[in-house]
């Protein structure tokens, strides 16, 4: 708990420091590229046949994905608490090159905690981290997924908190985290906010994301929840069905219980225990989620439906031909949602979708997994 309390008054003093908002949007602008534009989806809108689909551009932002926005605020902060060290979790090993990249530009030490399953299957992430100087030590406990090495993360930031700092990689864990993450990934939704009132004159009237833990959708969602008129969508991992172990969608398909200090919506056996999930995607299979969707979900703010493992890899296809863009497969789920939603709207609507990362990554599991060569 005093790890967390003296976060909390970190924290809140940064946010407070027009200096330290100051370096962070220095950062933004200049190492990872941001403002990231907002685009026209016209061939994937006339193929859905409705309303037009627009996609925020995550997948331009240096090293690919939404992740790197959260990371390097975390950095800054690591080094205005004057801690010397930053350890991290990673899943898909995308928050941990996000966090590699953080670490190796400020020159601050890095270990990665990395299921030794998830080591084996993302191993060009792997050696990302290591080529930044990351330690990456592989978690042989539990299921040697993501969720274990959370607790293996959160048990060293017990013992090593006076010099480390832990850069949580999605809005879960214990509050501050959530709350933390989530401000670090609103820049996505306040300038997609402010970019669609200077170029579509108006607000999206639908805004879809994907959720695995939830930080893209969170950063998307936050700067438009006052604005009413404006439908919010949240498309979890369907997996193969809705069957126990074959799927992720703890919003859709959980109960409410506890898991890695935060009370939300978990996938869980009848006694309680956390169940195994499956999904296509890597990036989205955590049996929890973060604990304010689960306050929006049962508030009605946002509506949180699924997308099975088929339909996110028939859509990737879609985009790539259409568009000429190779979506992660974790945001190919939220534009299958985007093309649903938009057949059944009139032409003049707009949908909005987070295209939180790029797909370069799961080229080699998309060719294995439809047959092709790679
Ligand atoms: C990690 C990841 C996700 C899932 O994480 P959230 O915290 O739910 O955003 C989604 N898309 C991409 C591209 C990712 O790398």
């Amino acid at each position: 708990m005093r790890a967390l309390e003296e976060l909390v008054v970190e924290y809140e003093s940064a946010k407070k420091d027009p200096k330290f908002q100051a370096e962070l949007d220095h950062l933004l602008k200049t190492f990872v590229g941001r403002p990231s534009p907002i685009y026209h989806a016209k061939r994937l809108s006339e193929l859905a046949g409705g309303a037009q689909i627009w996609f925020k551009r995550e997948d331009l932002n240096h090293t690919g994905a939404h992740k790197i926005n959260n990371a390097l605020g975390q950095a800054l902060l690591t080094l205005r608490m004057g801690k010397k060290r930053v350890i991290a979790e990673t899943g898909a090993g995308q928050h941990g090159v996000a966090t590699a990249t953080a670490c190796a530009h400020f020159g601050l030490p890095c270990v990665v905690f990395m299921g030794a399953e998830d080591v084996r299957r993302q191993k060009p992430n792997v050696f990302s981290m290591k080529l930044m100087g990351t330690e990456v030590r592989p978690v042989t406990s539990g299921s040697k997924t993501l969720r274990d090495a959370v607790n293996e993360a959160m048990r060293d930031w017990m013992s090593t908190v006076e010099t480390t700092h832990y850069i949580i990689g999605s809005v879960i864990g214990p509050h501050p985290f959530p709350m933390i993450v989530r401000d670090f990934q609103s820049v996505i939704g306040r300038e997609a906010r402010q970019q669609s009132l200077e170029t579509l004159n108006r607000l999206p009237h639908v805004i879809v994301a994907c959720v695995g833990g939830g930080s893209n959708a969170a950063g998307m969602f936050y700067p438009f929840i006052e604005d009413s008129e404006v439908r919010l969508v949240g498309v979890e991992a369907g997996g193969h069905s809705s069957a126990p172990g074959q799927h992720a969608s703890p919003l859709s398909l959980g109960q409410p219980g506890i898991l890695h200090g935060t009370m939300s919506y978990v996938m869980q056996d009848e006694d309680g225990q956390t169940s195994p999930v499956h999904s296509v995607s890597a990036g989205l299979d955590y049996p929890g989620v973060g604990p304010e969707h689960s306050f929006w979900k049962d508030e009605g703010r946002v509506e949180y439906t699924f997308c099975r493992d088929g339909d996110a890899l028939a859509t990737f296809d879609k985009v790539a031909r259409c568009e000429g863009i190779l979506p992660a497969l974790e945001t190919s789920h939220a534009i299958a949602k985007a093309m649903e939603i938009a057949a059944g709207l009139p032409r003049d609507q707009i949908v909005m979708v987070c295209l939180s990362g790029r797909g370069e990554k799961d080229a080699a599991e998309i060719a294995r997994l439809t047959g092709r060569d790679y």
